[in-house]
């Protein structure tokens, strides 16, 4: 189930907004690198990510924090379900 809500990073403390999680009948493909991210209407394992050339996954569980790129986040009450 897709989710948009606010993370707070483990790591450095910053607060930021992101989703995560695939959609009903569209899986979510996840860069590792830089957190780009779209829909498939097919299960991805792996595919090339088209602005930074890391690799993407569908097996990502936790959103990138854009300060620090760490994935170590905990999510806060707010969100909201994209499906
Ligand atoms: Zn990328
Ligand atoms: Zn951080």
């Amino acid at each position: 189930m897709g989710v948009r809500s606010n993370f707070t990073c483990n790591k450095c403390g910053n607060i930021f907004a992101a989703t995560i999680g695939n959609l009903r009948g569209a899986y979510e493909v996840r860069c590792m690198d830089c957190d780009e991210h779209y829909y498939s209407e097919i299960e991805i394992v792996e595919a090339i990510c088209k602005k930074c050339g890391g690799k993407m996954g569908n097996k990502i569980t936790s959103p990138m924090c854009p300060k620090c790129k760490s994935r170590d986040n905990v999510q806060n009450d707010t969100l909201i379900y994209l499906d």
